[in-house]
C-alpha cells in the first residue's frame, strides 16, 4: 500500500478560498474609495453600481456585494 505523506497535492478548494478572500479584501478597499473594477478587457473601472462603456458591470454589482 502506498502511503506517501510527503506528497501534499495543493487543494484547489483551499486556493480558491484564498484568492476569493484576496479579491474580497481588494474589492472592499475599492468600494471604500468609491469605485469598483470590472471584468472589461480594457480594464475599465466604474462606480460601485456602474457599468463601463463596454457593458461590463462593476464586479461588486456582479458579486451582489451592493
Ligand atoms: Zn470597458
Amino acid at each position: 500500500m502506498i502511503n506517501d505523506k510527503s506528497k501534499h497535492p495543493a487543494s484547489d478548494e483551499e486556493k480558491r478560498k484564498q484568492s476569493e478572500a484576496k479579491i474580497n479584501a481588494f474589492l472592499a478597499e475599492c468600494l471604500d474609495e468609491g469605485w469598483s473594477p470590472t471584468k472589461c478587457p480594457s480594464g475599465c473601472v466604474v462606480e460601485p453600481d456602474g457599468v463601463c462603456p463596454h457593458s461590463f458591470q462593476s464586479v461588486a454589482l456582479e458579486l451582489g456585494l451592493i
